[in-house]
């Protein structure tokens, strides 16, 4: 009688004889693992290690799919043809530590339980491997462990710990919807290629300690209520975290990609003199990856397209901003949650096409002239740059300068107004005195406008503009010292 898995598992043992032991029909292979009956597990092993070779010596790929291992077996050191282990059974320990497996083609683990521990320390996969909708019961050891070709856990459920320390992931690896139960551990985990986390779940304490990521890392949409995530010195350039939450994940002197402000790029000839180099220098900012990525991917955009999506785009990292803020004030790290309030602040601003013209919004005015309260230096350099801006407006012909009558020195001109061909620094020097007695609110200021217009104007930049430069530049010097 033929086996009656056969035919799920394409005939690949129709020709071997029944089991004595079951009327059911199953081959030795196929037989369910039931308390009553006595395997002979060395045996069986034997016979595995026999179906190796024979596929071995045909050069063909070894099918063992549906296989139910009764008992512990030790694949260890050895060097193994292309394996297809779908929906095979291992009721107790395997050991493929330093096993071998062929280039020749994919190596197959798909459904398949590890019901007990698996070990594949140092176990070197050579072709593609596919752990998908695998089930490890147990502890699942993959230590110095190296990938060669792409290996795919997608659905894989690790129920018990799961230890990746010093694996070498040499091409893509997928974590694609798995779930980790317990703790799972990426020490030093080497990560040439792509790497995705998209949809895992995580219950228990997770270690990327000094990971080595060295293309994109995907880890969005993680679902860890109650886990431990740690990113420990993670050089996090190219991980992506949009739709996780921030909040359950700690991040302890991790490098994060770096991008020049947006006033550094509107200022970018001017700012290449020496004369500010330190100013611009510190505008050199932390974000995350997904606000680069995005703005790239923005820009290839049509106008439309940019219209629907950007305000969404932006907001999604907004709010990773807004956890990291919190998570950094959470811990009474000021100086961490100052720039991410900037981040976050940014993201709300770029969010709309309104807040992002030039001039249009209290927002953007704001972040011109403060930095949103969190850039002292600028709103310093702001109040001069008001002084400079009333005292140019004041020198026009139509509402200018004229000396006030009781001022009686000499050396004053009488009337400072309009733009002359030569420049006369002691006019010049005068005029801006002028503007700034009357942002002091000085009696007795050397110079009055012509006019009523020249005068309103006059007192909305001294009396209003200024005064709120100078309290934004307090402001912002006080978050920052508060630090
Ligand atoms: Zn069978």
């Amino acid at each position: 009688m033929t086996c009656r898995m056969a035919n799920k598992y394409n005939g690949w043992c129709k020709h071997l004889p029944s089991h004595a032991d079951y009327e059911e029909g199953y081959c030795l292979f196929h037989a369910p693992k039931k308390p009553e009956i006595e395997h002979d597990v060395q045996n069986f092993n034997k016979r595995i290690f026999d179906h190796i070779r024979e596929a071995k010596n045909a050069g063909a790929r070894c099918d063992l799919s549906g296989t139910i291992f009764p008992g512990p077996i030790n694949f260890s050191k050895i060097e193994l043809p292309a394996m297809v282990f779908s929906h095979a059974e291992f009721t107790d320990e395997v050991d493929f530590g330093g096993a071998l497996f062929s280039e020749e083609s994919d190596t197959i683990f798909f459904h398949t339980k590890f019901k007990n521990k698996a070990n594949f320390l140092g176990t070197h996969f050579y072709g593609n491997v596919f752990f998908k909708n695998t089930t490890f019961g147990k502890i699942a050891d993959f230590w110095s462990a190296k990938f060669f070709k792409e290996a795919d856990f997608e659905n894989a459920k690790f129920r018990d710990v799961v230890d990746f320390l010093g694996t070498e992931f040499i091409n893509g690896v997928f974590f694609t919807n798995s779930s980790f139960k317990n703790t799972a551990n990426f020490k030093s985990t080497i990560f040439k290629k792509k790497v995705s986390f998209d949809h895992a779940s995580f219950e228990g304490a997770v270690k990327f300690d000094i990971p080595n990521f060295n293309d994109e890392v995907n880890f969005r949409n993680i679902f860890a209520p109650d886990a431990q995530i740690r990113f420990l010195e993670a050089d996090l350039s190219r991980v992506s975290f949009i739709g996780t939450d921030l909040l359950a994940i700690k991040f302890e002197q991790c490098k994060w990609p770096s991008k020049r402000s947006t006033l550094y790029k509107r200022l970018w000839v001017f700012s290449r003199q020496p004369i500010f180099p330190r100013f611009f220098r510190s505008s050199l900012a932390d974000v995350l990856y997904d606000e680069i990525k995005t703005e790239k991917h923005l820009k290839e955009m049509t106008y439309h397209d940019w219209f629907v999506e950007s305000s969404n785009e932006y907001g999604r990292i907004e709010d990773l901003y807004r956890q990291l803020k919190q998570q950094s004030k959470e811990r009474h790290n000021e100086t961490e949650a100052s720039k991410w309030h900037y981040r976050e602040k940014e993201m709300y601003r770029k969010k709309l096409l309104r807040r992002r013209i030039p001039l249009c919004s209290v927002l953007w005015w704001y972040w011109a002239i403060s930095g949103y309260g969190e850039r002292p230096l600028r709103a310093f350099l702001a109040i001069f740059f008001w002084i400079g801006i009333t005292t140019a407006i004041m020198n026009l012909d139509w509402f200018g300068l004229q000396l006030l009558k009781y001022v009686s020195v000499s050396n004053y001109y009488e009337s400072i107004v309009g733009y002359s061909g030569s420049f006369n620094p002691q006019k010049t020097w005068f005029a801006i005195l002028n503007t700034i007695q009357h942002a002091l609110f000085i009696k007795e200021p050397l110079y009055k406008a012509i006019n009523p217009i020249g005068q309103t104007i006059l007192s909305f930049f001294t009396r209003i503009i200024i005064p709120i430069q100078a309290a934004l530049f307090a402001f912002a010097l006080r978050n920052k010292l508060r630090r």
